[in-house]
């Protein structure tokens, strides 16, 4: 057999052959993957011969999704590791992520949304839903042009070569009842028509990239109703499935307030209130109850867990067993990238699971009896949805998005087969990543576990986290 198809422009065959690769109905041997010049698969063999094609070097593994980035964030990792409050929690967190998000240019935004979207793909994640909500400049004034820092967003993305899901967020109160916005919130905030605009001008760029544009309320203490409702009518004249997410119920204050203002917890005056459905992804549903996780399950959304974030802030354990039970679909993000590690999301969230329920082996999947497949398998699927675009797997129709594992990695070498690989990838490779290879829409963006412009995005991270550090502190 004759290789299939081969790149003249890049000088990559558009086949691969691997041993093993995690197809979504689980573990096949012997499988040949081809793909188009767009980057999409055209045909997934198993038990097939591999004929010219290159050999992967390991297990093949769908890329994963990561449905929740605030890619600014990267750069105050390990700052708020101090107790600086009797009562240190996610609201004295969010004061100084704010302060940081005051200095922020545009210049430094790109510089270290580049390094951190590089970082993800060196660590599994092949496309990212970025959750955008500094929109203006340092005073609180519009751009000369208003999609500024958006557009830096993309370019990041474009550089490293990510595939991309952007989420503008709309921003308008301080709390639940119309409180008016904080003065520390002025970059995020837009009326419901401007921000209408701002989607309609972002469009063709968003297009001529093959990314997707979508919406993110940031959340109903954010967001009044009549405004949600017109932003919501809006996108959907402008993009009928385009993706929609908000946060829900990451903390039991906003909980509170929600019923004090309403008379209803938030997922369950999201559900009577708004269609929700297929295109919504509810970011940090810690805090719903049994009634709310029917509802939500049965509606088809996604739930946006971010489990290292989660931790970090203190936020509490989502009930992922009851959820699945019922059918719901999940996805992980880094969110505030305090850790940027597909595997360890998704180790965090077993293992709070076991934590919880003082049982082992817990998020498993009808397609497997191992863990690590039956989790990454249907964190691609939610993922994929989140998202909005096609990078559900290694199927016909698909982005051709993948990562290969180390089969000589310390934490993998010697093991008897590719499930135990991702299961040792997974909760056993001690922070140091067991991946070589990661492609994206068919081209191997990161070999020998190094992206070829990591160099040069760290130091411009660096050279962008000092400056802040400088401006945040005067
Ligand atoms: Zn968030």
């Amino acid at each position: 057999m004759s290789v299939p198809s081969f790149d003249a422009s890049t000088k990559v065959s558009r086949c691969l052959f691997a041993q093993e690769a995690l197809l979504p109905s689980g573990w096949a041997s012997q499988v040949l993957l081809q793909w188009d010049q767009s980057g999409q698969l055209t045909s997934v063999q198993t038990h097939a011969s591999p004929g010219d094609a290159p050999h992967a070097k390991g297990p093949v593994l769908p890329g994963m999704p990561n449905l929740h980035s605030h890619a600014f964030q990267r750069a105050m990792a390990g700052l708020t590791e101090y107790g600086q409050a009797a009562q240190d929690n996610f609201w004295s967190w969010r004061d100084l992520m704010y302060r940081f998000a005051a200095e922020i240019t545009p210049d430094q935004l790109e510089a270290i949304a580049t390094a951190v979207y590089i970082e993800m793909m060196e660590a599994g994640f092949t496309s990212v839903c970025e959750f955008h909500y500094l929109h203006h400049d340092q005073e609180g004034r519009s751009y000369a042009d208003d999609r500024e820092l958006s557009l830096r967003l993309l370019r990041a993305a474009e550089k490293s070569g990510i595939g991309f899901t952007l989420l503008p967020v709309l921003y308008q109160t301080s709390d639940f009842g119309d409180r008016v916005p904080r003065p520390d919130q002025r970059r995020f905030i837009r009326r419901t028509e401007n921000m209408l605009a701002l989607l309609e001008a972002l469009k063709p760029a968003c297009d001529s990239q093959y990314a997707r544009l979508g919406l993110a309320p940031h959340s109903l203490r954010a967001v009044p109703p009549d405004a949600l409702q017109q932003a919501l009518l809006g996108l959907k004249s402008l993009d009928p499935s385009a993706p929609i997410h908000l946060h829900i119920a990451e903390q039991i204050a906003e909980v509170d307030a929600c019923v004090r203002w309403s008379g209803k917890r938030p997922l369950q005056w999201l559900l009577d209130h708004c269609a929700v459905d297929e295109r919504w992804c509810l970011i940090h549903a810690t805090h719903i109850d049994s009634q709310e996780c029917q509802r939500a399950a049965a509606s088809g959304a996604v739930v946006g867990l971010c489990p290292t974030t989660e931790a970090n802030l203190g936020d509490g354990i989502f009930d992922v067993r009851s959820w699945r039970s019922l059918g719901g679909r999940w996805g992980i993000g880094s969110d505030s990238h305090i850790v940027v590690n597909a595997a360890e999301e998704l180790m965090m969230l077993e293992y709070g699971q076991r934590l919880a329920a003082q049982k082992r082996n817990l998020l498993i999947g009808p397609y497997a009896s191992s863990v690590a497949t039956s989790m990454t398998l249907e964190a691609v699927a939610g993922g994929a949805q989140a998202s909005g675009r096609r990078v559900a797997g290694l199927a016909v129709g698909q982005q051709a998005d993948w990562v290969i594992l180390d089969a000589d990695h310390p934490a993998l070498q010697g093991l008897p087969n590719a499930e135990s690989m991702l299961s040792a990838h997974i909760f056993a490779s001690s922070r140091r990543s067991a991946i070589a290879e990661v492609w994206v829409a068919g081209q191997p963006r990161v070999q020998q576990g190094k992206h070829s412009d990591s160099m040069i995005a760290r130091s411009e991270f660096q050279a962008a986290r000092s400056q802040l550090m400088e401006t945040s502190r005067s």
